[in-house]
């Protein structure tokens, strides 16, 4: 018994008509539209003959029992952003399903398969991104601050989830769930432009990058437009403006994906008759490489320093957020580049610049991979969201390869 790739192309289309309105996607985490969802899922795997059951952060499960405890999950997360796309998340949990029937219809499988749709991962009500797979993963460690947190129409986290169930205290309890768990594998559309213009249909994720994000204060003097020569200036805007070019080249020099983004600079007085006396810049650096990272860090603190001797002003540096970059599993990787090969004929390694369930998955110690099928003009969490039908068609041939790898994998004893 194979796959049939082209019904879960329907099936997602039918998701879309359920659950999306003419401005996109509608299955935001905790509302009716993401329990209708969650019923839709329930109800297209029932007749696989595996097991749901939903753990304590809310995250929903489907068991295929097999010979060995020891588990192969496929994960994703049917819910999406308001006006979402109609693949962001849904295709992993969908092809998923395809997969889970290919492998019931050849009997006891020799180790267990289990498909996980996580719960918020996308953290768009809330703002608190990868709730589920973080409670799973043991990495959840700020339930004091999702206590305060409150949505647009005044309702608090927490009340949000006891409507479905869902005890804010008790969530970490999740982490039971992977105790069994030997290999974790999930498939997601790519949500940039890197695979479509090298003409591919396919990737293998190598990882989920490093984050560095600092806050750059710049300190001059206000001085007045018109009677300050240009050689007495401590202009603190200069300052931000030579760093907002040189993180460029620091990123090129790098290379191998790095990305170096000053996403804003807020300036004081900011009037157009006085010299900026203050310019607070924001800075977000990314590799997939701790050291490269590291490197660029350093690159862009010490040309700072150059900057602000040449301009006469000082430059004060404060760390906002970081995240070290997560590596996934090089058998699996192995796994997921021989099955995107024989699916393609191609295969591609690549970094993801967004974190997912499965980075949460992969520091907690489990072997993971991921797959990404090209998105069209890069484009996700907007309506505009797509990927070619052959291309999720292949895709999710592509997943059934890898799990059937990843399974004869652990049943020989690999995996955790
Ligand atoms: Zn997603």
């Amino acid at each position: 018994m194979a796959v049939d790739p082209s019904r879960t192309v329907s099936e997602l289309k039918a998701l879309r008509e359920l659950t999306g309105d003419e401005n996109g996607a509608q299955r935001v985490a905790w509302t009716d539209t993401w329990e209708r969802a969650r019923d839709w899922l329930r109800r297209l795997v029932a007749d696989t003959g595996a097991v749901e059951s939903v753990d304590a952060a809310g995250n929903q499960w489907f068991t295929l029992h097999g010979e060995s405890e020891r588990a192969v999950l496929i994960g994703g997360h049917i819910d999406s952003v308001p006006n979402g796309g109609w693949l962001d998340g849904c295709l992993n949990v969908v092809a998923g399903v395809e997969v889970l029937r290919r492998i019931a219809g050849e009997g006891t499988p020799p180790v267990t398969i289990r498909l996980v749709n996580w719960a918020d991962e996308e953290g768009a009500r809330f703002g608190r991104s990868l709730f589920g797979s973080s409670a799973a993963a043991g990495s959840m460690s700020d339930q004091d601050e999702l206590r305060t947190l409150v949505d647009r129409d005044g309702t608090a986290l927490p009340a949000a989830l006891a409507a479905r169930g869902v005890d804010l205290d008790s969530a970490i309890g999740a982490r039971a769930e992977l105790d069994t768990a030997a290999a974790y594998l999930e498939l997601h559309i790519e949500q940039g432009p890197v695979l479509e213009s090298l003409g591919l249909p396919l990737g293998v994720v190598l990882g989920t990058f490093g984050v560095e994000r600092h806050r750059i204060t710049w300190h001059g003097q206000a001085a007045h437009a018109g009677s300050t020569p240009m050689d007495r200036r401590r202009d603190a805007l200069a300052g931000a403006a030579k760093l907002a070019l040189e993180i460029r080249e620091i990123a090129k020099r790098t290379g191998g994906g790095a990305v170096c983004t000053s996403g804003g600079v807020a300036c004081q007085p900011g009037i157009v008759t006085s010299v900026v006396e203050t310019a607070e810049q924001l800075l977000d650096q990314r590799d997939l490489s701790a050291q490269r990272l590291a490197a660029m860090l350093a690159e862009a603190r010490t040309a700072s320093e150059r900057f602000a001797a040449e301009e006469n002003i000082d430059v004060e540096w404060e760390r906002i957020w970081s995240i070290e970059p997560i590596l996934f599993d090089e058998t699996l990787i192995g796994f997921g580049e021989e099955a995107v090969a024989e699916v393609s004929g191609n295969t591609h390694r690549l970094p993801s610049g967004p974190l997912h369930d499965a980075a949460e998955v992969s520091r907690s110690g489990i072997p993971t991979v991921m797959l990404f099928v090209q998105s069209l003009r890069g484009l996700s969490h907007t309506k505009l969201e797509d990927t070619r039908e052959e291309h999720l068609e292949l895709a999710v041939t592509a997943l059934d390869l890898l799990t059937a790898k990843t399974v004869a994998w652990t049943a020989d004893g690999g995996g955790r």
